[in-house]
């Protein structure tokens, strides 16, 4: 075999399109190239190689510039966790539900997303600086635990929905509050206040190996050292084993997933100046300072 040189030179000939012989077009190459079963028939275009298995999901199109992919650094390790998506459940401790308006027993929990790039990271023992957010006089902190998948699927039964967790975090889920309530009494969708640039800071993931799952323990904010919130996990309204049954009910969850898993009562705002501290029993605190 000639190998990866030759084969790397008719790649680079394909994704630039200069690879035309035989009357065939880079699309039908390409569209060949993508079936199992057309190994052949590319090898056959090919002069120079006789094994060919370019697999055009290693051989990504050239893009004209590059963006960020967002991870989450992993305790204990030199690894870090890929970010696909990050789901939010929203009421999901009863005081905060009914500090919101509404009433638990009657409404359950629901869902909403932010951008993945919402993630700032907080690591331990330091205290992040954290800019405060335009077209807000109403910043508003909510601390949560948070669940990261390493697998996911559709209909997840909850006695099976712990074994897709691969860790867990502490995070703040952070909004403009006014905007919030502003487009929900609107019915526009909420996006300027919850998912804004950085609005998710959160420490580093610890492996269920290393913690266990988190079904109860003592969760807190504090700002500039006075407690906020103090609750409980194990006053979730849902649990995080029926919150990824629930969420497979209405998306596919994949690895890579996060979900913040809702706040308890007694939200609040903070301004510039503030430093909060958040703690779950269990995981490090995080610590960040709005500026
Ligand atoms: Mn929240």
């Amino acid at each position: 075999m000639r190998g990866s040189a030759a084969k790397s030179r008719q790649q680079e000939r394909i994704m630039s399109g200069q690879f035309s012989r035989r009357g065939s077009t880079r699309r039908d190459i390409l569209k060949s190239l993508g079936t199992a079963g057309a190994l052949g028939s590319a090898a056959s275009l090919a002069a120079c190689s006789t094994t060919i298995s370019v697999n055009p999901a290693h051989a990504p199109p050239a893009t004209p510039f590059k963006i960020a992919t967002t991870t989450i650094p992993i305790a204990g390790t030199n690894e870090a966790f890929p970010v696909r998506r990050i789901y939010c459940i929203g009421r999901n401790y009863a005081a905060h539900a009914r500090e919101m308006g509404s009433d638990p027993t009657r409404e359950p929990p629901f869902f909403f997303q932010k951008p993945t790039d919402a993630i700032q990271l907080v690591p331990p023992g330091q205290t992040v600086d954290h800019p405060y957010p335009p077209l807000t006089k109403n910043y508003h902190y909510e601390i949560e635990l948070v669940a990261a998948l390493k697998s996911g699927g559709r209909n997840i039964a909850m006695s099976d929905a712990l074994s897709h967790v691969y860790g867990y975090a502490l995070g703040l889920d952070m909004m403009r509050r006014h905007l919030q309530r502003a487009m929900g009494d609107e019915k526009k969708p909420w996006e300027i206040g919850k998912s804004l640039d950085r609005s998710a800071p959160i420490g580093p993931i610890h492996r269920v190996a290393q913690t266990g799952h988190f079904s109860k323990g003592r969760i807190q904010l504090l700002v500039n050292g006075t407690v906020k919130q103090n609750a409980d996990l194990n006053q979730m309204i849902w649990n995080v084993a029926e919150q990824i049954s629930k969420l497979s009910e209405a998306f596919e969850l994949m690895a890579g997933d996060i979900i913040y898993s809702g706040t308890p009562e007694n939200v609040g705002p903070v301004v510039r100046g503030d430093v909060m501290t958040g703690k779950l029993e269990g995981l490090p605190d995080i610590s960040v300072k709005v500026v």
